[in-house]
């Protein structure tokens, strides 16, 4: 059996690695666009802190690793995938053939339709040129205008923060990390990044980058900013343009079932570039973030080698350390119609709560500086636990979350391993 795998990021190395390990005998090969040995973006902010040098960045530190295993690595980039034929064409010219096909080429950042994207000094900040690029232009003292204050933008932040920089954040939305969390979570880490000595505009736009060295950026509220580097932190979208007419169903990332298996038999897709069905929420989602990378390259990985596996679930989860200061998002965040909603705030302690309902389970929370319970909130939205009569004791006092899932997570589990009469 020949099996391809199109991408080497966390999701094609671990699916290769699971495909040996099951296969001795097969053939496996990753084809990947980028020059370097295969590496994890999110140890760039580390690079960026100066905390890891850009070895320190690659997956696999042995540099026969690859080989040792018998995985080609192939340096193209997927054009165009046949389906009929089952060969993926590769922009050198050549054509792959394949048993098996996984795609693995995560995603890409967003270009915003802003005049001056192109100019010198505004870079993304998703591969490890990018991070050349910025530590050259990032020295201590450097103005340094972000666009974007999501996740991603925040894991940044925290890293130019580190390298000393003046940071000016600009965010479209009208609070930080609004994909993320509430407006009062939002607001709150506003002003910590602002008492650190960030500038924050939310609900504004960057309208033009209108002159270089400096770079002169002009925003919606009228002002103007000077910046040595623009960081472009606007968002990123599957990296599947290659599939377009090849018969494989994409909606925002290429569809898959709870088998990672795209509507085509045999072609498979897993991490950012996939949209996997979640089984507990019965909705297909792209998360793009690295557990969920690497839960779906390894059940596709057994699926590709004959092993029937199923996704348990796409994992909703984000933890956030923006300067110091810890949030979390689970699940339905936002809430569910008909759902009951609590929240707590105490703005001078920096801690807020907030836990959403669906009947008597917790379905989503946001939190911020409530790191004791960080894994409670998860241990009870991801196992679906049934609180009784813990709902309107957490409704009344939401910090009884220990409690409610010491009584009601524990029940559940000790009811579930009761022998069925
Ligand atoms: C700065 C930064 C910080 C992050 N921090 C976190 C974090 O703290 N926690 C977290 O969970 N996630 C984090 N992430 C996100 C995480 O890195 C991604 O979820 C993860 O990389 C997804 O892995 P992947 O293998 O699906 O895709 P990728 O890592 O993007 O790998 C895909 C590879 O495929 C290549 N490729 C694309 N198109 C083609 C083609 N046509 N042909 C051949 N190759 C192709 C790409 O160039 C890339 O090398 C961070 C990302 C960044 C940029």
């Amino acid at each position: 059996m020949k099996h391809v795998i199109l991408g080497a990021g966390p999701a094609g190395v671990i699916a290769a690695e699971t495909i040996r390990k099951h296969a001795p005998a097969d053939e496996i090969v990753i084809v990947g666009d980028e020059p370097e040995a295969p590496y994890s973006r999110m140890a760039i902010p580390y690079l960026l802190m100066g905390r890891v040098g850009e070895p320190g960045t690659y997956l696999r530190q042995d540099p026969q690793h690859y080989e040792k295993l018998r995985i080609g690595l192939r340096r193209a980039r997927a054009k165009e995938l046949d389906t009929d034929k089952r060969t993926v064409a590769l922009d050198d010219g050549s054509q792959l053939g394949f048993d098996t096909l996984l795609i693995a080429t995560g995603s890409s950042p967003i270009r915003p339709p802003i005049r001056g994207i192109d100019l010198p000094g505004v870079h993304p900040c998703w591969t490890l040129e990018d991070a050349r690029a910025i530590m050259r232009l990032a020295g201590k003292g450097a103005r340094v205008l972000q666009m974007g204050a999501g996740f991603i933008g925040c894991i940044i932040m925290e890293a130019l923060a580190e390298r000393g920089v003046q940071l000016t954040v600009v965010e479209m939305g009208d609070r930080m990390v609004p994909r993320m969390m509430g407006p009062t979570a939002g607001g709150m880490i506003r002003d910590w990044c602002e008492a650190k000595g960030v500038t924050v505009h939310t609900g504004t736009r960057v309208e033009a980058i209108e002159t270089e060295a400096p770079l002169r950026v002009r925003l919606s509220n009228g002002s103007h900013v000077a910046a040595d580097l623009v960081i472009s932190a606007t968002g990123v979208k599957p990296a599947i343009g290659f599939l377009e007419n090849s018969g494989v169903t994409c909606l925002l990332g290429v569809l898959t079932d709870e088998h990672m298996q795209t509507n085509v038999a045999g072609i498979y897709a897993a991490g950012d570039c996939a949209e996997a069905f979640d089984v507990a929420t019965g909705k297909t989602i792209v998360s793009a973030i690295q557990p969920n990378a690497a839960d779906q390259a390894h059940v596709a990985a057994l699926n590709m080698v004959g092993r029937r596996a199923r996704l348990k679930g796409v994992t909703q989860i984000n933890v956030l350390d923006t300067l110091g200061l810890i949030s979390t998002s689970f699940g339905d965040w936002q809430g569910v119609p008909g759902g009951d909603h609590v929240e707590l705030t105490d703005r001078v302690a920096n801690r807020h709560l907030s836990l959403q309902f669906k009947g008597d389970r917790m379905v989503g929370c946001n939190s911020v500086g409530w790191t004791e319970h960080v894994g409670v909130m998860r241990g009870l939205v991801e196992g679906e636990v049934r609180l009784g009569p813990w709902k309107d004791k957490l409704l009344a006092d939401p910090t009884q979350l220990m409690e409610a899932y010491l009584a009601r997570a524990q029940a559940q589990d000790a009811h579930a391993h009761l022998p069925r009469r």
